[in-house]
This record gives structure tokens, sequence and C-alpha cells, in this order.
């Protein structure tokens, strides 16, 4: 990995989908040189939070990642990638080569602390390897490490297994033990399907009733709830939880055996189990929360982005209070179709951004 300059123009922080796409347009498109854009990862491997999701996850039709702008020049396609290896070696497979086929200068392991504007106008983004100047920063940071817990009364009485989806291992860890799984998401509906025949039950409860009826237009119609948020720097909406889910075969089927069949949310935590608001009660050894995760942005609280209603106001990936910081892979750019465009998206503000500083400085 590449050592830590102490000054560059560019800093990205976060080597994910968001943060490597975005380095290969600010070095493909802009031409900007490598010793101007740093990208900084605290992960031990290339792979962003890939690289840490369970063993048995497989790319498959449930999981379908999309492939870096300019991977098909390294022969690379994940649609093309081998299903019986875990997601997790084949994405950081190949997003180490992408790394060094493009030149990406990404310091890693290297955990970002906070982001501080100077008096010049410039940032000052502190690092566990010390401070990096730059004149543009490019938050990538993502959501793994964030994931949304819900509060329930009664859950520090639980004296079973919780788990959130990062914690989630294999589902030998759960052998024939009485599971709840929460949530209305995929991860939900992954962690019911490889529990099957593993578990002694699973009990599927989720807010919303859940409809199997993911489409195109329910997608845009998401993507575009999540963008009116972000604009407006409000608490972004989860894009799943306003598409449904995908009616593919495997999940139709798996409804029709009454695997993906989901109760409304409980409404108490006992020691041994979960309670509905009508006295309804159903054992559990372990709850899975599998509710959502939140964009990781406590680095950057000294630039005081926040909003009063709790949010950052990001228009296409760009702070509204800060033209010079960006976020990529947030809101409706965290979405898998959203993802795609950010890199190109922000990337060419990010070049706006850095004539400015030159026009200013000249
Ligand atoms: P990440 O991949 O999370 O990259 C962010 C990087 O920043 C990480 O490497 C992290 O370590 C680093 N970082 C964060 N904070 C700091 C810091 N302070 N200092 C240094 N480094 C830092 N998308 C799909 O396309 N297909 C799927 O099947 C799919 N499944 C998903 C399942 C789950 C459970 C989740 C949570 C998401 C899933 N997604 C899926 C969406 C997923 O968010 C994107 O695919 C993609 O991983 C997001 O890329 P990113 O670059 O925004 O973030």
């Amino acid at each position: 990995s590449t050592a830590l300059p102490h000054d560059t123009r560019v800093v990205i922080i976060g080597a994910g989908q968001a943060g490597l796409s975005v380095a290969f347009h600010l070095r493909r498109l802009g031409l900007v040189p490598a010793r101007d854009v740093v990208v900084l990862d605290r992960g031990p491997r290339a792979g962003g939070a890939w690289q840490f999701r369970w063993e048995s996850l497989r790319l498959d039709t449930a999981h379908k990642v999309d492939d870096l702008p300019g991977m098909s020049e390294l022969g690379l396609s994940f649609s093309t990638a081998d299903q019986s290896l875990p997601a997790r070696d084949v994405v950081s497979d190949y997003y180490a080569s992408y790394e060094r086929h493009f030149g990406l200068g990404v310091v890693r392991p290297v955990e970002v602390t906070g982001v501080a504007k100077l008096s010049n106008g410039r940032y000052e983004v502190q690092t566990s390897l010390g401070p990096v100047r730059a004149e543009v920063v490019v938050n990538a940071s993502g959501t793994w490490a964030r994931p949304f817990l819900p509060t329930y009364p009664g859950a520090d009485t639980f004296a079973g297994i919780q788990l959130s989806t990062p914690d989630y291992r294999a589902a030998a860890d759960l052998a024939s033990l009485d599971v709840v799984v929460v949530g209305g998401g995929t991860s939900a509906v992954g962690f019911l399907l490889e529990l099957e025949g593993v578990a002694a039950s699973t009990t599927w409860v989720t807010r919303r009733p859940v409809e199997f009826t993911m489409d195109e237009h329910s997608k845009v119609a998401a993507v575009e709830r999540a963008d009116a948020a972000a604009r407006a720097g409000l608490p972004i909406p989860s894009v799943s939880s306003g598409t449904g889910l995908p009616a593919s075969p495997r999940n139709i089927a798996a409804r029709e055996r009454g695997v993906l069949v989901d109760r409304p949310m409980f409404s108490s935590i006992e020691a041994d189990g979960v309670r509905w608001s009508d006295g309804t009660f159903q054992h559990a050894d372990a709850i899975i929360w599998a509710t959502g995760f939140r964009a990781e942005l406590a680095h950057l609280a000294p630039l005081h982005l926040r909003e009063s209603g709790g949010g950052v106001a990001v228009e296409r990936g760009r702070s509204l209070r800060d033209p010079s910081i960006f976020l990529a892979g947030f809101g409706p750019q965290a979405s898998t179709i959203g993802a795609n465009r950010a890199g190109r998206v922000v990337a060419t503000q990010v070049l706006d951004a850095l004539a400015a500083t030159n026009a200013a400085t000249a």
C-alpha cells in the first residue's frame, strides 16, 4: 500500500465502490495526476465493506454487484464471477486488481478520525497515521460500521444472542435455535434462507407488511424519495423500504414453503422470547437485527454540516453547505442503481471545485 502524503489536492475517505469510482473518474477523465488524489481506507484488504461480509454470502441473483467503471479493461466482470466462491473474496480480489491496474493510490489500513477546515479554506484530514491536507474532501465511508438498531422495551433483559447484520458469521452458529429475524430488506431474506433447516425455527418480523413487488419503476421512485430527502437535509429513507423485495422465483417459492412469511413487529422483548401487543409470545434463543444502516459521518462533525432536520444536505453528491465537501455513495447514491453513476457525477464537480481553487490562488 501507498505511504501517506502530508499534502495533496483531493482526499477520498473510503475505498469501496463509491470511493474507487470517484478516484477512477478523477484520474481518467480529469487527468488528475496520482499525487493529487489520495484514497484512505481503514480496512486491511481491498473490497470496501464487502471484505467484511459473511463467508457464506455468494454473488448471485440477490446480490449483484455493479462493476466498477473501466473494470472491463481488466477482463473482469462480477456478472461472470465464480459463484462458488465467497462474495467477499471475489470482490476483494477484483478491487485489488482494479486499484493496481489504474494506479489508484490507496493507503490502508488508516482510520480517518476527523476533518477540519483551516483558515486558508483548505482541509486537514486527521488520521491514525497523521494529518493530510487537501483542497477537496470526498467522503465515501459507506454505512457498514453503523448498523441501525431500533429500541424495544426489554431488549436488555433478553438472555439469548442478539446480532446485527455485521455480526452475523454463519448459520451454523445458530443451529437448533429458535431465531427471530427483524427487518424487511435483502439481508433479512438472506438470513432466513440460510437458516432454513439449520435453526430449529425462524420467525420473521417487519414494521411494514412485506410485498414481493420490486421492479424498475418502484426502484426509480425510491431513489427519487431518497434524493428529495438528501437535498432537504433530512434523514434518508432506506431505498428497499420503498421498493418491496424482488419477486424472484427463489423468494416466491420460499414464501410458499412458509419461510418468507412475515409477521408484524413484536411490542416487547422478554428473557426468552418476544411478545406482541395482543399477548402472543414466541420463544427465541436469538434475535437478528437486520434493520438497516446509517451513513457513517462522525469524522465530519467538525465541519458542522448537519441541518436542523438531522441530515446533511447534499445535492448530486455535493454538500450544500460547503461546496468543497462531497459525499459519494450517500443517500440516493447508496442504492445499487445510484452507485454506478455516482463516481462520475461527483468527479465532474470535484474538477470544478479544483478549478475554482486554482483560479482563487492564481
Ligand atoms: P463501502 O463499501 O462501505 O466502503 C466504504 C469504505 O470506507 C470501507 O472500506 C470502510 O472501511 C471505509 N471507511 C469508513 N469510514 C472510514 C474512516 N473513518 N476512515 C477510514 N476508512 C473508512 N449493493 C449491491 O450492489 N449488491 C448487493 O448485493 C448489496 N448488498 C448489500 C448488503 C448489505 C448488508 C449492505 C449493508 C449493503 C449492500 N449493498 C449491496 C449496498 C452497498 O452499500 C454497496 O454495494 C457498496 O458496498 C457501498 O459502497 P460504498 O463505497 O458506498 O461503501
